[in-house]
Formats: C-alpha cells, sequence, structure tokens
C-alpha cells in the first residue's frame, strides 16, 4: 500500500553522497523507494558507494554525478547531465566541509573557501536545478543546515556564517519557488559522527562537552538524518515550506 512517503518514480540527487550523512540520506530515500544519483567530486569513491548501493536496492535504482558543487560551469553541466536521463524531482544540498580558526586569525582564502562550499554551493545547484523543477511545477529541495545555523561556538566561524545563511537562502528560495511548485526546506543536523568530526570524536573534553550538552545524550549517526529529509522529500510534508528541522538529540531545545 502506497504512503504519503513513498518516493516510488521520483529521481534525487544528494550531493556529497560518497561518504558520511550523504550516504545515509541516499539509503534513506532509496529504502522509500527514490531512484538516487549519487554525487561527489572523486570518480573511483563515488563509484564505490554506488557499486555498493546497487548491490541492496537494484542497479536501476542507483546512478551517479561527479562534479565541484563550488563551480557554476560544472554544476551547469553536471545538472544537465542529470536532466538528460529524466527529471529530478528531489534535490538534497547536503555538500560541505567545515574549517575551525578564530574569526582574528582565518584568512580571506579560508573565509571564502567555507562560505562557498557550504553556502554558495546551495544557491548554484539549487537554482540550477529549480530552473528545471519550476517549469515542471514541481519538486521538493532540502537544504542540509547544521545547530551553527541557531547557535555559535568559537572558532568556526565561516561555517556559523554560511550555515545560518544556509537558513535565510531556504526562505528566500521559498519566497520566490514554492508558489510553482517547488517546496524548499532545511534539515539542521545536531553533532553527528563522521570524517567531519572525527577529531572532536576523538578529543575526550569535546567529547564529554557533546555528551554533556546533548539531551539524548549521545553523538547522532547518519543514520539519524534520513527520515527529516525522507519526510521533507515526499508528499507527507505537502504544506511545509521555507522551514528548518532540527535532528539534534534536544541540543538547541535547552540552554
Ligand atoms: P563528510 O566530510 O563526511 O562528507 C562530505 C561530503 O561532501 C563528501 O561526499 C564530499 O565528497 C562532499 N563534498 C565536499 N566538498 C565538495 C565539493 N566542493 N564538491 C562536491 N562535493 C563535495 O561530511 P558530513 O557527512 O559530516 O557532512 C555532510 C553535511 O552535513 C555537511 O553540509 C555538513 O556541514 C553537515 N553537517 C554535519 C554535521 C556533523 O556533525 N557531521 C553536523 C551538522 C551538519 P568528496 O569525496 O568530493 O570530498
Amino acid at each position: 500500500m502506497s504512503t504519503p512517503f513513498d518516493l516510488t518514480g521520483r529521481r534525487a540527487l544528494v550531493t556529497g553522497s560518497s561518504r558520511g550523512i550523504g550516504l545515509a540520506i541516499a539509503r534513506s530515500l532509496l529504502e522509500a523507494g527514490a531512484h538516487v544519483v549519487v554525487h561527489g567530486r572523486d570518480t573511483s569513491t563515488v563509484g564505490e558507494t554506488a557499486d555498493a548501493l546497487a548491490r541492496d536496492f537494484g542497479a536501476d535504482a542507483v546512478s551517479t554525478a561527479v562534479f565541484d558543487v563550488t563551480s557554476e560551469e560544472a554544476v551547469i553541466d553536471g545538472i544537465r547531465g542529470i536532466e538528460a536521463a529524466g527529471p529530478l524531482d528531489i534535490l538534497v544540498n547536503n555538500a560541505g566541509l567545515q574549517h575551525r580558526e578564530p574569526l582574528l586569525e582565518v584568512s580571506l582564502e579560508n573565509w571564502e573557501r567555507v562560505i562557498r562550499t557550504d553556502l554558495t554551493s546551495a544557491f548554484l545547484v539549487g537554482r540550477t536545478a529549480a530552473r528545471a523543477m519550476v517549469a515542471r511545477g514541481s519538486g521538493a529541495i532540502v537544504n542540509i543546515c547544521s545547530v551553527q545555523t541557531d547557535l555559535a561556538r568559537p572558532t568556526i566561524g565561516a561555517y556559523t556564517a554560511a550555515k545560518g545563511g544556509l537558513r535565510n537562502l531556504t526562505k528566500a528560495m521559498t519566497a520566490e519557488w514554492a508558489g510553482s511548485g517547488v517546496r524548499v526546506n532545511g534539515v539542521a543536523p545536531g553533532y553527528i559522527r563522521t570524517e567531519l568530526t572525527q577529531a572532536l570524536v576523538d578529543d575526550p573534553a569535546f567529547n564529554s562537552w557533546v555528551l554533556g550538552r546533548t539531551p539524548v545524550g549521545r553523538w547522532g549517526e547518519p543514520e539519524d538524518i534520513g527520515g527529516a529529509v525522507v519526510w521533507l522529500s515526499s508528499d507527507a510534508s505537502r504544506f511545509v515550506s521555507g522551514q528548518v528541522v532540527f535532528v539534534d538529540g534536544g541540543m538547541t531545545a535547552v540552554v
């Protein structure tokens, strides 16, 4: 029996799905019935990830795209290639990086690298995909934000500025595209164990700060994020747009 969460027949691109949270989101979308385009910058890593998913979900359920989300030319070529194989119904802007350095010391180059990868990329990939979605009159975009969308901590100022901007970009996209059937929402993960956070997991002081600051009492796992993305990608959220859902074990709810 079909449910409003069913994504059968929909095609989804998850940027940065070669590993980490993006890979877990890809699995959740596949479990909900979607075809998923696995993406990253490295052809062999993307290929290996796609092969593993194809073994679990079937070769027809998975395809690949390799491009740098910070290059407009590469993004336009990449989305054109995906659309040539069929309409792109769902976009998850997940690719991102972190750079830890105090604001008094961070170079302009590093500041701009973070802003370009964590914020400008969502604008570039989002509007390129949305051109076709708006023309068709339907689509769902999910921007992967962070608890840093709402909260600041020392040494990640550029990341905090980028993820805060991503919340308002989510609203701006909604203002311009929701009337054309394209909904745009965000999911803000708490502290999740991935390659990006491995050094923090291994730092005893930081690890105990995370455990003490997270009401559910543990780090998040990549698999904790997919449920909210499936909901926001599906008809089950058909009247929701411009919102950010915090999937953070309660971190942003308490002081
Ligand atoms: P990972 O470092 O494990 O994975 C990042 C992914 O993004 C990789 O697939 C990487 O592919 C891709 N990527 C990075 N830069 C680019 C680029 N310029 N072009 C194309 N692909 C790129 O990170 P996480 O899984 O931990 O994080 C995923 C998202 O979730 C990020 O947006 C992050 O900010 C966010 N997030 C993470 C949290 C956490 O605690 N881990 C908490 C809150 C938010 P490649 O192989 O090409 O490097």
